[in-house]
């Protein structure tokens, strides 16, 4: 099923329906956002992180069990595989 335009949820802008990313779960299919804006925002989530972790202290036992929490997180969200994971845990568990 092709969607001939959609308006973008974020820029606002009209574009062709092959500007968006598709969407399974979605009633026409496609993201809410144009593949640009996409782009955008993941750039903005991907930075996130780095600059909350830097205001936040954490003393050596917070900092593990933080990492092992993303390290698990990213195996349950398939980014990295069991060996990675475990690797991963490992370094965290012995630093
Ligand atoms: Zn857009």
């Amino acid at each position: 099923m092709l969607t001939l335009s959609k308006t973008c949820s974020t820029c606002n802008e009209e574009k062709p329906g092959t500007a968006f990313h598709k969407r399974k779960d979605r009633p026409d299919g496609l993201q809410t956002s144009c593949k640009d804006c996409h782009k955008d925002r993941q750039r903005t989530w991907a930075r996130k992180p780095d600059e909350l972790m830097g205001e936040i202290e954490l003393n050596p036992s917070q900092k593990r069990e933080v990492y092992s929490g993303v390290i698990l997180r990213m195996y349950d969200l398939g980014i990295i595989s069991k060996k990675t994971s475990h690797e991963a845990l490992e370094r965290v568990l012995k630093a």
